[in-house]
């Protein structure tokens, strides 16, 4: 679609032309161009035309919003688009001013936005350790290492050349944004535009560092001690303060975040400051009782097992569990005794079970095994 031409233009009238000078122009116009009068091709064109200009400059409302906002104020093609403001060329143009529209329009770009000039400080990292079961328990110190995004350290962040430093950007001035003249619905406006040249910086930089291209930042292999505490768990973490990513315009540096998995062990199960151990015992050392040595991650430690023990009893080991995070008391750990029962007897043992049998008044026929088995269970487990 061609331009559309200024209404004043399309009459021959200057803009402060009077309604008398506009409706005399009209007149002449749509004379010459009236299609019933001049049949030359493109009259009919002109004739809509100068009716279109004069439509809108002989109505004073319509004149004073096309006078502020050129042919978008009148157009009923837009409107819809923009909250209806400005519908079908009854926009009064009173009320509100130009920047108001602007800022609804654009969604407030330019001034308001937050300057590219200021510093923000660097992205947070995560990285995450994989423990195990005792390195979780007693901690430990460890460095590890990642790459992250670190101040270039040939020219200090400046993206300069060593011993060149960045000028003020010969485009914007330093101001890092440039007036764009901008066609919108409502006529040509200019409009702020961040400043390609300087990508809004205010700097341009002529002759650009050769690690970073100007960049300013460069991406590096970073290794950081980490002391492990005694008794993490799972998802548990800690923040190392400027550990992590470069920031921008002298911002400072994000965090780290190390978070910690703990490997499961064979031997324990461990919830917070308890572990927790299952110890087989056979149902003489639980008839008897016993002296058992039981693994403990703080090694091995002994545990009487009284006569008569049930099989599911659970004794306590004070202090052999983990510590708690902040180090005030260590845990226990938990031995709960599981009575096993013989799969294999010698021809030996059976008589001495049969021997028991007796002495306690039992009747066993022991013709099949796990009947046996399944009494003497039954026996013990009363
Ligand atoms: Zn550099
Ligand atoms: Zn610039």
């Amino acid at each position: 679609m061609a331009e559309k031409r200024d209404y004043y233009e399309v009459l021959g009238v200057s803009r402060d032309a009077s309604d008398a000078e506009i409706k005399k122009a009209y007149r002449k116009l749509s004379k010459k161009y009236h299609p019933d009068i001049n049949k030359d091709e493109g009259a009919e064109v002109k004739f809509k035309e100068v009716s279109e200009a004069y439509e809108v400059l002989s109505d004073s409302q319509k004149r004073a919003a096309y006078d502020q906002y050129g042919h978008a104020a009148n157009d009923p093609n837009f409107g819809g688009g923009f909250g209806g403001g400005f519908g079908g060329g009854s926009y009064g143009g009173a009320g509100f001013g130009f920047e108001d529209i602007f800022e609804q329009f654009f969604g407030g770009s330019g001034a308001s936005r937050q300057s590219p000039n200021a510093p923000t400080r660097g992205s947070d990292l995560q990285y995450r350790v994989t423990l195990t079961f005792e390195e979780a328990i007693f901690g430990k110190e460890t460095t590890i290492k990642y790459n992250r995004n670190e101040e270039c350290h040939t020219c200090h962040g400046s993206g300069a050349k060593p011993g060149t430093s960045p000028v003020t950007c010969s485009k914007c001035h330093g101001s890092g944004a440039v007036q764009v003249e901008q066609n919108t619905p409502f006529g040509r406006v200019m409009t702020q535009r961040t400043c390609d040249v300087c990508s809004g910086t205010g700097q341009e930089i002529k002759e650009k560092c050769q690690t970073c291209h100007g960049a300013g930042i460069e991406a590096k292999e970073h290794s950081v001690k980490v002391t492990v505490p005694a008794g993490v768990e799972t998802d548990q973490q800690i923040r190392l303060s400027g550990q992590g990513e470069a920031g921008q315009n002298g911002g400072p540096y994000g965090d780290l975040y190390v978070v910690f998995r703990v490997q499961p062990s064979e031997e324990y199960e461990r919830d917070g400051t308890e572990i927790y151990y299952e110890l087989p015992i056979s149902f003489v050392q639980a008839a008897l009782g016993d002296e058992i040595t039981v693994p403990t991650v703080h090694g091995k430690v002994k545990l009487k097992v009284p006569g008569g023990t049930q099989t599911g009893t659970s004794f306590r080991l004070k202090g052999k569990g983990a510590p708690s995070l902040r180090g005030n008391f260590t845990g226990d750990q938990h031995v709960k005794v599981t009575v096993k029962t013989p799969t294999k007897l010698s021809e030996k043992e059976r008589e001495l079970f049969q021997s028991l049998a007796e002495e306690s008044g039992q009747t066993v026929r022991a013709n099949n095994e796990g009947g046996f088995f399944d009494k003497m269970r039954d026996m013990f487990d009363k």
